[in-house]
């Protein structure tokens, strides 16, 4: 069936990055001919705390009147000011809960702030996601994001299925260059020596770090139907 043909105006992603991913959202898009926005809560705070607009500008603030919601520095603990371009992590606190409250409690949830006013009308703040606090690597001082990894390789698409796998041999997050990739190439991709050449390449222009990129058949990297696993541990293995 061509997904195009099932009338679907609108799909809604959450509890995954990959909705905010352009590569991923842009693809979702094309194949259903529709508009796809996020949202984001937390099941230890609220299900939705955040939702996207039609602007498609990040997702607003939506929970002022149960949850005050924070920004540190993941690596510090400070408080870092909620204005435009900064990122952090997501420290929430329930304003309006009986039952088992939450006092400043750390959502591992690392995101990029938008403060500028969106063409929807509404005035809160807006963050899109780009990775969890304790999946970040760190490479010669580089701070690398799994979710950037992906979306490189996804806009490589069709040479790339977009699938990759990072591969530590040891608890980051500080990882010595270069880094271990697995990416899964396409059925019918002949040049792999290119292709290889071409990723690694991007890698270092676009993240500022060195990969060892292992290019595998499409299909063979695992799938996930809940939280995508983009790092494999090897001494958990
Ligand atoms: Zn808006």
């Amino acid at each position: 069936m061509d997904p195009r043909k099932l009338g679907i105006r609108k799909i809604i992603c959450g509890a995954e990055m990959g909705g905010g991913i352009p590569s991923i959202r842009k693809r979702i898009q094309e194949d259903y001919d529709c508009i796809v926005t996020e949202g984001m809560g937390n099941s230890d705070a609220a299900p939705i705390i955040f939702g996207e607009c039609l602007e498609q500008a990040g997702m607003h603030f939506c929970g002022q009147e149960y949850i005050l919601c924070e920004l540190i520095d993941p690596g510090t603990g400070d408080v870092l000011e909620m204005k435009d371009g900064v990122k952090g992590e997501l420290v929430y606190t329930h304003i309006d809960r009986e039952c088992c409250p939450l006092i400043r409690f750390r959502s591992r949830d690392h995101v990029e702030v938008r403060t500028d006013r969106c063409a929807c009308g509404r005035t809160s703040f807006r963050v899109r996601c780009f990775g969890r606090t304790d999946d970040m690597l760190t490479v010669l001082g580089v701070n690398v994001f799994p979710s950037a990894i992906r979306d490189i390789v996804g806009s490589l698409r069709p040479k790339t299925s977009g699938e990759i796998q990072v591969v530590l041999n040891q608890p980051g997050p500080a990882v010595p260059p270069p880094v271990h990739i697995e990416v899964e190439y396409s059925k019918g991709e002949s040049n792999l020596e290119e292709l290889k050449k071409e990723i690694e390449a991007l890698f270092n222009s676009r993240l500022n770090f060195r990969a060892a990129v292992n290019l595998v058949p499409e299909g063979s990297l695992p799938r996930f139907e809940m939280k995508a696993q983009l790092i494999k541990k090897l001494w958990e293995t």
